[in-house]
């Protein structure tokens, strides 16, 4: 499998799964149509379903457009299934979404919103989490309690080290800024924080980022209970 970011919007990533031996493709929260379009035009793939994290606009606007255009089948949480978009396929916590050559085993990971799920593709190693866990932040908590958001960053972190996540946003250089201020001795957070500058003057995404890397530097991982989480959730909401 190939993982193709598309910038959506002003800070958004979209992602193309593509299945390299038959062209076949996902998208993950397809933002906007066209950017999604113009890729498709350029790499002849056939995109075959739409993958939603959470309902929010900036994650499915781009949902009835590509379905119309090819005819393809979005999957969500069944719960949200009112809050989707054209969704065709129901989904559960922990169950393994399977068709084609795909398969995901899907987290319900509340917190950001109550049906947020994430994606793990865990044969690839790789999960899209949404707007649930960004590179060095998480997301704000807007339909969940801390509690929630804790236990799903939580759910996560105990997935094998070498994960690699994909995010729903750029945010990472702005979370940085959060994290020097909590972790300010930290030198594997500041040799991060060098590394994603250097990506980001050069135009480079900073996603993909590394499960190890974040244990390691996103202070929101480092938080040991509830009660610390949601004090830096608090400070960050202000910050
Ligand atoms: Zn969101
Ligand atoms: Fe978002």
């Amino acid at each position: 499998m190939k993982i193709e970011i598309i910038k959506c919007l002003k800070d958004n990533y979209s992602y193309l799964i593509i299945d390299e031996t038959n062209k076949n493709a996902c998208v993950i929260d397809p933002s906007e149509s066209l950017p999604v379009i113009n890729f498709i035009k350029d790499n002849n793939v056939k995109l075959k379903y739409i993958l939603n994290t959470h309902h929010h606009y900036d994650h499915v606007g781009g949902n009835l457009e590509l379905k119309r255009k090819y005819d393809s089948k979005v999957v969500g949480f069944r719960k949200d299934r009112e809050r989707i978009p054209g969704i065709d396929i129901f989904l559960e916590d922990n169950q393994i979404w399977k068709e084609d050559n795909f398969e995901a085993k899907i987290y319900h990971i509340p917190g950001h919103t109550s049906g947020h799920i994430a994606f793990h593709f865990f044969k690839e190693k790789i999960i899209f989490t949404g707007d649930t866990l960004f590179s060095l932040g998480c997301g704000r908590i807007f339909e969940g309690s801390y509690e929630q958001m804790f236990n799903s960053l939580n759910k996560i972190k105990n997935l094998p080290k070498e994960t690699k996540i994909y995010c729903g946003h750029e945010y990472t250089l702005q979370n940085s800024y959060f994290c020097i201020t909590q972790d300010s001795k930290n030198a594997k957070l500041k040799n991060k924080i060098l590394n994603i500058k250097k990506k980001l003057e050069k135009g480079i995404p900073t996603v993909p980022t590394i499960l190890n890397e974040e244990i390691e530097c996103n202070i929101f991982l480092k938080a040991k209970n509830i009660k610390s989480f949601s004090k830096l959730r608090d400070l960050k909401d202000n910050f």
